[in-house]
């Protein structure tokens, strides 16, 4: 058991939350009091999950994409709701977006490159003068990448214009079509993203470059779930991972 307060400043040291310059306000977003004898693990912070994470006796809850982006300057509609709902429930909200891509340990990016047994993992994926994701290489058919993905879970979507004996694998979750380009630039097989935008296919097809899109909700329930041990360990809360997917 700890306050939320605690867990806050355990999560942003072990996570480095302050490692990349993001439009999230990254950290505790919403306090509240007491004691937290469990905590909510979710993708994005909306009525629902904050409702699911009342209704399941949580008193924090940890999500990828928070409230509060570059500030908030109306306490209105699905604002003022989603606020009112934290605030009536003395639920704790605390946000982990890009640190949460980028970590070397708890990010997206690594689980889903360990995932596919990458060797000699790099970062890739540059946003500013940081990078996000990771790239790495492998010696394996498109199709077993393909069945690796599925059988973990994630809703594929793919774009088959290169070769099917994949040697460079570049990765980033969520949503960052800006990777295709980049994947491009540094001659891979393979570009694995959450989603990707119709006006970098071309490029890729160009490029001879694969495309797997696994799902924006499902690539980014990775790092959210690798918190869960560690945070049970650490302060021997309760925790739960409150589904809540939207078909991306
Ligand atoms: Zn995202």
């Amino acid at each position: 058991m700890a306050t939320a307060k605690e867990i806050t400043e355990f999560l942003n040291k072990e996570i480095e939350i302050n490692s990349i310059e993001d439009k999230s306000c990254n950290g505790l977003q919403v306090e509240n009091t007491g004691d937290v004898k469990k905590i909510g693990f979710t993708v994005d912070a909306c009525l629902e999950t904050f409702q699911k994470s009342a209704l399941a006796g949580c008193q924090m809850l940890i999500v990828h994409h928070g409230l509060i982006w570059e500030g908030i300057k109306y306490i209105k509609g699905n604002t003022y709701k989603r606020i009112k709902c934290l605030i009536d429930n003395n639920l704790a909200l605390y946000a982990a977006h890009l640190p949460l891509d980028r970590h070397d340990k708890y990010g997206n990016n690594i689980i889903l490159a360990n995932l596919l047994n990458l060797k000699d993992i790099k970062s890739f994926g540059f946003y500013g003068d940081k990078t996000i994701g990771f790239y790495g290489q492998t010696e394996v058919e498109l199709e077993q990448i393909k069945e690796k993905l599925k059988e973990a879970g994630m809703n594929l979507t793919c774009f088959e214009y290169g070769p099917r004996q994949i040697k460079k694998v570049t990765i980033v979750s969520g949503a960052f079509t800006d990777g295709a380009y980049q994947a491009v630039s540094l001659s891979a097989d393979l570009y694995l993203t959450g989603e990707n935008k119709y006006n970098y296919l071309q490029v890729a097809k160009e490029n001879n470059l694969n495309i797997i899109c696994a799902g924006h909700y499902l690539t980014e329930t990775l790092g959210v779930k690798a918190l869960m041990p560690l945070l049970k360990e650490k302060f021997g809360v309760e925790v739960e991972f409150i589904e809540n997917p939207v078909g991306l």
